[in-house]
């Protein structure tokens, strides 16, 4: 009897036992109610598309054009000249582009079907640039300025973009006695009309055989003339056209200039065909080519298969937008398209 009740007992603590941890399990694993758990918290980023632009890969040819005086038709050309060209390479499908965009792979600018072109207009002559009246209120209609304007305002998908290559051993755009007191109020009506100006050295030296310390004083010479009329936007100008189209034998001062702390972006060269898509190619972009602006060339150019935009927007999660290795991976595996690339975010 004694044993049997002992047997009971311990059945019974054992049976309490078990019975008391499932009650515990259960309530270990039920402890909290659903409303009071803390959700996941994500990075506010992961969820976030960014619009990459991506482009088809149809040709690498983009062209750069080098403009000198457009009244001079012994050395270079007229007016009518420079007119005609406009017209030839807008109804050939071309559209202006800021130099600063081409080298970000920036072709956010250009309409669907439309190819870039870069216009560069060198040494400041008169003839780029002056106005109609002696205040400096009236841009003339015969200056590359007036005329690109005119034609924008006709055929805005051509854009109105031109870089301006700029040195101070003459004073810019020298035209008329007035032009030595406006050639200031020029270079921020340039600015601030969306045009763009670069560098042509301070005195237009060759800088074949010129040493790096005199590159930097060139350099530093033509910056610093422009900081007081520009302020902070003369940081934005840092392309160089070398003078004669002379590349220095050193270029390693070229290459690691900087100005307040603002690299050079790209230097350019007075002949070489056609400047390339870059990114894509990891091209030179100290040695860019530019394509002299003369009839027989444009003819040429637009007949040529030169780089036509086709663009379209592809959110990117947040999250592999932070390298340009993590942006083409994404694309190659979600995007199974590979005659493509896309513009650089950073
Ligand atoms: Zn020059």
């Amino acid at each position: 009897m004694k044993i049997m009740v002992s047997t009971f007992i311990i059945l019974l603590l054992f049976s309490l036992l078990v019975s008391s941890c499932q009650f515990f399990s259960k309530k270990t694993y039920y402890q909290y109610p659903l409303e009071e758990l803390t959700p996941v918290q994500f990075p506010n980023d992961y969820f976030k598309k960014v619009p990459i632009e991506i482009y088809k890969s149809n040709s690498d040819n983009i062209p750069i054009l080098m403009y000198h005086s457009i009244d001079d038709p012994v050395n270079w050309i007229d007016t009518q000249t420079f007119r005609k060209h406009l017209e030839l390479l807008f109804e050939a499908g071309f559209s202006t582009i800021k130099l600063q965009d081409y080298l970000k792979n920036n072709y956010e600018s250009v309409p669907e079907g439309r190819k870039p072109i870069i216009l560069t207009f060198d040494d400041q002559w008169g003839s780029q640039f002056y106005y109609e009246d002696t205040k400096g209120t009236k841009i003339s209609k015969n200056c590359v300025v007036g005329i690109l304007e005119d034609f924008a305002k006709l055929h805005p998908s051509f854009g109105k973009n031109a870089i301006f290559y700029l040195f101070f051993h003459r004073l810019p755009f020298l035209k008329s006695e007035e032009d030595h007191i406006l050639w200031k109020k020029k270079l921020i009506y340039l600015v601030n009309a969306g045009f763009e100006i670069g560098s042509h050295t301070y005195d237009h030296s060759k800088m074949t055989n010129m040493k790096p310390n005199k590159i930097l004083e060139e350099l530093d010479f033509f910056y610093s003339k422009l900081l007081p009329i520009l302020g902070k936007q003369t940081t934005c100008i840092m392309t160089l056209a070398y003078p004669g189209g002379e590349i220095p034998k050193n270029s390693t001062m070229i290459k690691n200039y900087q100005f307040h702390g603002v690299p050079l972006l790209a230097a350019l060269k007075a002949s070489g065909g056609f400047a390339k898509v870059p990114v894509k190619k990891n091209i030179n972009m100290f040695e860019l080519p530019r394509l002299e602006g003369s009839t027989e060339n444009i003819r040429w150019i637009i007949q040529q298969h030169t780089f036509t935009v086709h663009k379209k927007i592809v959110p990117i999660s947040k999250i592999f937008t932070y390298s340009k290795n993590s942006i083409l991976q994404w694309l190659q595996t979600n995007y199974i398209q590979k005659d493509f690339f896309f513009r650089e975010l950073y």
